[in-house]
């Protein structure tokens, strides 16, 4: 014999039936339910939490014959990095740490990047980006204004992404409440309802971004981000002419996972969004199963910039396409702070905040 133990909805705590009412009763908040609410009640959370689905299929196909003989492959003996680019360019430095003990490597270049995002900024066009950075910039440390600012490497790099595609098919529920009162005699009467909400829907995720790079670091290229992905094009070794491309070191399926977190995250925030004019909502119960889940590896430029300063090495990262610029030099707390003082003290504390809360992040641009 099995027993079904069904919980009170407004406060899921276990229900008893009570023969005399015909109906269950809550121990705990001491409501009632029909025994139909209760059954219907259960099903719903029982339908809405069904298996979850979020496969991804990679398209995670490997160089062929022919054009792993048109790529080179090296490493570098200095970081440890691997880099690869077409046979007739010449790789000296490394394109992470600038170091030259690049040496040729074994090739095993398992997954072959599908689409590139040419270079539209060229290099003269990076470095005046770099040395416009520092005009009219009032907040940055006096270290990078009293002296002029040399670029110390600048490097032409391709960073590997994987893109993913999927159809988000979600249910979810959600408890609420709605509150009147009412003055009735010498008494106050507060009337709480409580709702069971359900939601289903499908939401559409087209090229979704994930850096499969681990040696830059996330925020650095999520700073960059987004590149317009109407201009990607075919890969072929000979897209890489000149520049170096770093291998995807982040498996895909680290990958996935990452993107299943956006995937997730955003699908909840979006259904979140449509429950409105209660009191009180508490998520119950939320399910998403991915359709036509598909990833594919993808190589994107950036100018990847160092200079030298005061004893510590900043990096500069400009996106080869569009040109936005993120770099980790530090805005000068003191400075920020002294032109608020200034200021309604409530804007300052406001402001205070952002400016820890961004310099905590470490990316300011
Ligand atoms: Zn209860
Ligand atoms: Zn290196």
């Amino acid at each position: 014999m099995s027993t079904i133990t069904y919980k009170c909805p407004s406060c899921a705590a276990p229900l008893t039936y009570d023969g005399r009412s015909q109906q269950m009763t809550c121990g705990s908040c001491g409501n009632t339910f029909d025994v139909d609410t209760v059954r219907e009640v259960a099903r719903i959370e029982q339908e809405d939490q069904q298996h979850e689905d979020m496969h991804w299929d990679a398209r995670d196909e490997a160089f062929s014959p022919q054009e792993a003989a048109r790529t080179r492959l090296f490493s570098c003996s200095s970081c440890g990095a691997e880099l690869f680019t077409d046979e007739t360019t010449v790789a000296t430095n490394c394109a992470f740490c600038g170091s030259p003990s690049v040496i040729p490597a074994q090739f095993t270049l398992e997954t072959k990047p599908q689409e590139i995002i040419p270079f539209l900024i060229q290099k003269d066009q990076a470095e005046k980006m770099f040395h416009d950075y520092f005009k009219n910039r009032k907040l940055i440390p006096n270290l990078f204004l009293t002296s002029r600012n040399v670029i110390d490497e600048i490097r032409q790099l391709y960073v590997p992404y994987w893109l993913f595609d999927c159809d988000a098919d979600a249910r979810m529920t959600y408890r609420g409440t709605t509150v009147t009162t009412h003055r009735s005699g010498n008494y106050r009467v507060t009337t709480t309802s409580h709702f069971l909400i359900r939601r289903a829907g499908t939401l559409s995720f087209r090229k979704l971004p994930v850096d499969a790079s681990s040696r830059l670091e996330n925020k650095i290229t999520e700073s960059i981000e987004p590149f317009n992905i109407a201009q990607s094009i075919a890969f072929t070794p000979e897209t890489l002419s000149g520049a170096q491309a770093n291998r995807a070191d982040v498996d895909a399926e680290t990958c996935q996972t990452r993107a299943n977190e956006r995937v997730k995250s955003s699908t909840l925030d979006a259904f979140r969004q449509t429950v409105r004019g209660y009191a009180s909502v508490i998520p119950q119960s939320a399910s998403i199963n991915l359709v036509g889940a598909s990833s594919m590896p993808v190589l994107y430029p950036i100018w990847h910039i160092t200079t030298k300063k005061g004893g510590n090495a900043y990096t500069f990262a400009i996106n080869g396409q569009t040109g936005e610029l993120t770099c980790n030099i530090p805005w000068s707390k003191a400075k920020f702070v002294g032109r608020l003082l200034g200021m309604a003290g409530i804007a300052a504390a406001i402001g205070l905040g952002v400016v820890y809360a961004l310099s905590a992040m470490g990316v300011i641009k």
